[in-house]
């Protein structure tokens, strides 16, 4: 899929205030530190993304880019803060639950994983509760770049493992560098089926 236009729409603090829900959606969810915008950039590669969603507020909000004028990329907030109190939890929860659970044009969500780091526990409940809330999911391995071929396989290896040990089948996976731009054009093309498949409904 070739980019045309990017822009970005609006940042809403609950799933009411989200823009009409006119277009397919593809939301991206990770902990904070991820790499998020730095692939929102590298898919879409709108200006002041990263400065958008670094500004204090816009990261406790659901954030609505408007692509080639038929798609929404969604940015959603950062979960798993490394120091999370209880109640950046509950808000990051508050904030997005709804909206999983009832945006009815919600496509796919992206969920980011560090490929350098053991599956983590934060990573692990997010990944199972929005399976077993029968949300569609795909799985992308951030920052490929910075670790070697043997050590990547062995990191997504251990994650896919750790998954097939409740799920009987794993989710579409991505791997992603913005740094090396891997995984673009295989996320843009997966969206763009995504696409055509929600027309079809
Ligand atoms: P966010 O908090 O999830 O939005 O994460 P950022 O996109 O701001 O990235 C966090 C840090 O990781 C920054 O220092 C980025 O430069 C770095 N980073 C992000 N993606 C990559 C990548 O693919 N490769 C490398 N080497 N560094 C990355």
């Amino acid at each position: 899929m070739e980019i045309q236009s990017a822009t970005f729409v609006k940042s809403s603090p609950d799933l009411k205030s989200c823009p009409p829900s006119d277009f397919p959606e593809f939301a991206f969810a990770g902990r904070s530190n991820v790499g998020k915008s730095s692939l929102l950039n590298l898919l879409i590669n709108i200006k002041n993304l990263a400065k958008t969603s670094a500004t204090p507020g816009k990261t406790r909000l659901i954030n609505h880019y408007l692509v080639n004028q038929s798609w929404y990329l969604v940015d959603l907030p950062g979960y798993g803060y490394a120091k999370t109190g209880k109640k950046t939890r509950d808000l990051f929860w508050t904030t997005t639950e709804d909206y999983l659970l009832q945006r009815e044009t919600l496509v796919c969500l992206f969920v980011l994983i560090d490929c350098r780091h053991e599956p983590l526990k934060s990573d692990l409940e997010y990944i199972d509760w929005a399976g077993t809330s029968q949300i569609p999911l795909a799985l992308v391995f951030t920052k490929s770049d910075k670790l070697s071929a043997a050590a990547l396989k062995r990191n997504t290896d251990r994650y896919r493992n750790k998954l097939l040990e409740s799920w009987e089948e794993l989710p579409p996976v991505f791997i992603t560098s913005s740094a090396k731009y891997q995984g673009r054009e295989e996320i843009l093309t997966f969206i763009e089926e995504g696409i055509v498949r929600f027309k079809q409904v």
